[in-house]
């Protein structure tokens, strides 16, 4: 049903993950949050809610305050002009990675009158975390800075947050997906769609699919729920997974366009749709470990750092 509903948005640069990619790794966080973080968490949200009127796009909200808050920064983007804070363009084809990433990071700017402010997520995800912290800031303010934090940890793992090869981290793209009649993009089969027919295959509800990757992953909370967080590094780490994998597993694949070209949506879309690549079980085989697996670790470095910042 949700599908049905995005279809006609299948193109347009919205979302980073979709609603049950937010919600599982703000559930998969909660499962980790010690009692003091937790109740913290609870408290800021609640006390300082999400205005009523604002219009939600994930319409089945979890009864979870943090899953239902790791939604509200695509809700509001339009409104604060906080869209550039939700990926950073490294071009894919840079492979040498480097501790510095502010050539393809503007710095966080102010709210100006009609621009949208300025700012990448590594930049973004280091200006909330200050808020958060800082004590003399308003509740209100350091509550909209937990649910932009919930949110961008979570953008930050859908490689296609981390990189653009002249087509806007994927949007501009046109692919066959299963046996769909309108053609999709690689931006949206990440965002939501392979987690979509994933769920659809096993009849499985979103909570049981955060419950689920939560117990299959388990065994890597040692290492992934490390209190060392590190911006940069998952940054790379997700810009590898979409040249290793998003767009090498495509048959045939995309290649690597040069760091200097310019972005042209409709020449690059009509340029990929000439190729025919279609989205099957194969590239879903190969696709979906890798986005489970990101989840996963998105929650658990999500629930570090609130660990971390809500001491017991
Ligand atoms: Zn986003």
């Amino acid at each position: 049903m949700r599908l049905a509903a995005l279809l006609p948005l299948a193109g347009v640069p919205l979302f980073g993950w979709g609603c049950e990619g937010h919600q599982a790794i703000a559930l998969i966080a909660r499962a980790h949050l010690s009692g003091a973080a937790s109740q913290a968490v609870d408290r800021l949200l609640g006390e300082n809610p999400i205005d009523p009127s604002l219009n939600r796009f994930c319409k089945d909200r979890p009864a979870d305050p943090m899953a239902d808050a790791a939604t509200w920064a695509d809700d509001i983007k339009n409104i604060e002009k906080t869209g550039e804070w939700h990926y950073i363009d490294i071009p894919l084809a840079i492979a040498r990675e480097t501790p510095d990433v502010s050539l393809w990071c503007a710095p966080v700017g102010p709210l100006l009158p009609g621009k949208d402010r300025t700012g990448c997520i590594v930049d973004a995800i280091s200006y909330e975390l200050a808020v958060l912290k800082d004590p003399w800031r308003n509740a209100s303010d350091r509550a909209r800075a937990l649910r932009y934090i919930i949110h961008f940890v979570g953008d930050l793992h859908q490689p296609l947050h981390a990189e653009d090869n002249a087509d806007r981290g994927g949007n501009c793209t046109s692919l066959a997906f299963f046996s769909e009649d309108r053609p999709s993009n690689l931006h949206a089969i990440w965002d939501f769609k392979l987690i979509e027919h994933e769920l659809a295959l096993n009849r499985q509800s979103q909570p049981r699919f955060a419950a689920a990757l939560d117990e299959r992953f388990s065994q890597h909370w040692a290492e992934w729920g490390q209190p060392k967080i590190d911006v940069v590094a998952w940054t790379w780490e997700s810009h590898k997974i979409a040249r290793d994998t998003a767009y090498a597993a495509l048959n045939p694949p995309i290649p690597l366009e040069r760091v200097d070209s310019q972005t042209d949506c409709s020449t690059e879309r009509d340029r990929v749709a000439a190729e025919h690549i279609a989205i099957g079980s194969a590239y879903d085989d190969a696709a979906e470990p890798v986005i489970e697996e990101q989840l996963a670790k998105a929650g658990y470095r999500l629930a570090a750092l609130l660990n971390q910042i809500f001491p017991q």
